[in-house]
């Protein structure tokens, strides 16, 4: 993707790290802000505009899950629950090739961008042929996934998932599960293998994501955190009782219990979901720095529970926010769900505005912007130095905007409608103008081809 050189925009209203600001203008130099000022009446030749907003990560995410979405929403005839909608997803999972998987994940990436995502954690499990065969490129699948970041811009952290087991104690793998599957040197190759793909990549993070407790034993965890490398460490916790109900059967302990003793849980993790737990584990994770992954929609959809979120808050705990299955694709969708979850569990209202803040809107998009960044590995926010990563709220579309303030995210959060970002900047370049990705067409074109496909 092409990136201007050099780029000067002005805004009535910026939120800054230190808070609101008025005529702030921003300029744009190799990808990054340069300088910033505020107070100032916007320069000629400038681009303008109302109310801009530092981007956001989308901390977990399944990209080709998106392919699903609206598809799974029928009755079957046991009770549904993740469980079923996990059987209907294996079955999808035995057909898609590389080329789908790009197809869709471009798809997924231009989505998010529009609903001012700037970054995702994708957390990608598909790595084998249909067979359960190594492609000969260890990394075929992955590369597809970067090569779709980088056909729209969005920043990508990558967490190739080793996956081994069907259950606590080193159960074997299911049929359903063979496209997923590593061993640990396996796993090491893999890794190495995803540097092929990202020699053109400016900001790109690599970390690494044991699926859960579930898919890993203690001996493989061990091995893994043992192979000495950077980046953040996902991993899926908690998510269903019956996770919690199988880890305490195997080890006596809570999954986040059990965690948070037998690994140096720190700021590089984060706790996907964290939906069961009891206040000792909250307390914990809180404690340890890392971030508490929240998909709040998804999880709805899924029928998971509701996150501890009042406590989680009251002990000063970091999370931030992703769209998971995709089953939408919205930033705003997920900090409403958040709250509203909290509404519904404790019948009280603005719960995640936590200690310190008058609203709501400011304090979970603050969350989710420090929360996000930590589990992607990335400074976040708009400082100079930092990736050129922010998008314009337009005072059409929201007239909450043309005041600037928190009153904005509060209606971005609870009352905007189609989200009403307008532009969108990722590493400098312009990407969503006029509320679509400049690549649209071509990427919906291709979209739909891999879907008729597949479907
Ligand atoms: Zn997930």
């Amino acid at each position: 993707m092409a990136v201007k050189k050099s780029e000067r925009l002005w805004f009535d209203y910026a939120l800054l790290p230190s808070g609101w600001a008025r005529g702030v203008q921003v300029t744009i130099s190799d990808g990054l802000i340069g300088d910033m000022s505020v107070d100032i009446e916007p320069p000629s030749g400038a681009v303008r505009g109302r109310c801009l907003l530092p981007g956001l990560t989308n901390l977990h995410s399944h990209a080709f899950q998106r392919a699903m979405s609206g598809l799974t929403e029928v009755r079957g005839a046991v009770q549904d629950s993740f469980w079923s909608w996990r059987s209907l997803l294996y079955g999808f999972v035995s057909r898609i090739g590389p080329e789908d998987i790009h197809a869709i994940t471009a798809m997924a990436y231009a989505e998010m961008l529009e609903a001012g995502f700037t970054r995702v954690c994708e957390f990608h499990y598909l790595h084998n042929d249909p067979d359960g065969a190594r492609f000969s490129d260890p990394a075929e699948m992955a590369g597809q996934v970067v090569r779709a970041a980088a056909d729209t811009g969005l920043g990508l952290t990558l967490l190739p998932v080793f996956y081994a087991h069907s259950g606590f104690g080193g159960q074997p793998p299911t049929e359903g599960q063979k496209r997923f599957l590593s061993d640990v040197d396996s796993f090491a190759a893999l890794l190495d293998a995803v540097g092929q793909h990202t020699a053109n990549q400016h900001d790109f993070v690599l970390g690494f994501a044991p699926h859960s407790l579930r898919a890993a034993t203690p001996h493989e965890l061990r091995a893994l955190l043992a192979m000495d490398r950077q980046g953040p460490i996902h991993i899926h916790i908690a998510e269903q009782m019956k996770e919690v109900q199988d880890c305490l059967a195997w080890s006596g302990a809570r999954p986040v219990e059990w965690l948070l003793h037998n690994a140096d849980v720190d700021a590089r993790w984060c706790l996907v979901h964290a939906t069961h737990t009891n206040d000792r584990e909250i307390h914990g994770i809180a404690k340890s720095g890392a971030v508490a992954g929240l998909c709040p929609v998804t999880e709805a959809n899924l029928g998971d529970g509701i996150f501890e979120g009042r406590a989680y808050l009251s002990y000063g705990g970091h999370y931030g926010v992703g769209t998971d299955s995709n089953v939408s694709i919205s930033a705003a969708d997920e900090l409403r769900v958040l709250e509203y979850s909290q509404r519904f569990k404790h019948l009280s209202r603005n719960v995640m505005a936590g200690e310190g803040y008058a609203s709501t809107g400011r304090s979970m998009f603050e969350h989710a912007l420090a929360g996000g960044g930590r589990a992607a590995g990335i400074p976040v926010g708009l400082a100079p130095g930092n990736p050129a990563d922010f998008f314009a709220i337009s005072s059409e579309a929201l007239p909450e905007a043309a005041g600037g303030g928190d009153r904005t995210l509060d209606a971005w959060v609870f009352r905007a409608k189609n989200n009403a970002i307008s532009d969108v900047w990722r590493r400098g370049a312009h990407v969503v103008q006029g509320g679509q990705h400049i690549h649209r067409p071509e990427i919906e074109a291709r979209y739909k081809a891999a879907l008729s496909r597949l479907l």
